[in-house]
């Protein structure tokens, strides 16, 4: 199969976002190599696509899938109108009411406690129903996107900058139980996360989570969340759990118990409530369960709907009188 060439991108990065987490989605979006057709459905067909895999080195496929699955997730952002940073249609961004939780005020003015990095599967890249994006919103945290090329590189990086301060957030960890906030720290069998400064959130589905832990060194130490005190937690995603594939605690909950400060867990639950509101305004679930988006936006999402419906329709009643 030949290679199509690369088409001009219409894309281009937004200039004054300098923090790691819009400078890596920026990256990420903007790579030409995601750009390139082969790796878009529009592009290249399915059949074409399995081809063109079965031909390369199967250490070179991994890779190629990501690659794929990336430029996919770029094409269904721009083809739906969505917001680049947090997945929703632009009409409903909820990007702005985010990052106002983390001026003063929000987060209490401090930096959080801890630093984190997303690793992120290639499939959890452009879900609204996402929670990994609020820490990127929030503080900062850049996104990794596994088997990229440039991923493996980061990682080792980051190994070698945070050293002994460095921790893998892990569920089915066995190295240490780390006690959140709330709890007796330094409870029996309990490793005080006051020893780590950066942590590395594996941001996947339970079944993908294990593919993606094996990809970051053994060598740095692995931490999970008590299980006794998850069985007590109930995830404000409780209200979408019968709607959405999320169980479990989210990726945003799950740091936000390893922060030290109130207010910075307080902005990461806000946030959470924000984005669960929003998903079941999108999905039309009435009342929404937290209550925490202002009348305006809630009638500018319905407008909006309606006028993407409008549009949807007149998009069928033209292809039915061809
Ligand atoms: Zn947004």
């Amino acid at each position: 199969m030949t290679i199509p060439s690369l088409n001009s991108p219409q894309w281009a990065p937004r200039k004054g976002k300098q923090d790691l987490f819009f400078s890596s989605l920026d990256l990420l979006v903007a790579d030409p190599q995601r750009r390139d057709p082969l790796y878009t459905t529009v592009g290249c067909s399915n059949s074409a696509w399995l081809d063109y895999i079965h031909s390369l080195p199967t250490n070179l496929r991994s890779e190629a899938s990501a690659l794929r699955r990336m430029g996919q997730c770029v094409e269904l952002i721009e083809e739906k109108g969505r917001c680049y940073y947090c997945w929703f249609h632009q009409s409903i961004c909820v990007c702005a009411m985010i990052r106002a939780l983390a001026g003063v005020g929000g987060t209490g003015g401090s930096p959080p406690s801890l630093q984190f990095t997303i690793l992120m599967h290639p499939r959890e890249f452009s879900r609204a129903s996402n929670t990994g994006k609020i820490l990127g919103l929030l503080f900062g945290a850049e996104v990794l996107v596994p088997w990229l090329p440039n991923t493996e590189k980061r990682l080792r990086e980051l190994q070698n900058l945070w050293g002994a301060e460095l921790c893998v957030m892990y569920p089915q960890a066995v190295a240490f139980e780390v006690s959140p906030l709330g709890a007796e720290e330094g409870e029996k069998g309990c490793c005080p996360i006051r020893r780590f400064s950066h942590v590395i959130l594996i941001d996947a589905t339970w079944n993908e989570a294990s593919k993606l832990n094996r990809m970051i060194s053994p060598d740095i130490p692995r931490v999970a969340i008590s299980p006794e005190f998850m069985s007590r937690y109930t995830s404000l995603f409780a209200p979408l759990r019968d709607r959405s594939r999320e169980s479990g605690v989210s990726t945003a909950e799950a740091a936000a118990l390893l922060l030290r400060q109130p207010a910075c867990v307080e902005a990461v639950m806000q946030s959470m409530r924000i984005m669960v509101d929003a998903l079941c305004l999108e999905k039309c679930v009435r009342p929404l369960p937290y209550g925490v988006l202002s009348e305006d936006y809630i009638r500018f999402a319905h407008v909006a709907k309606l006028e993407r419906q409008d549009i949807a329709r007149g998009r069928l009643d033209k292809k039915s009188a061809n």
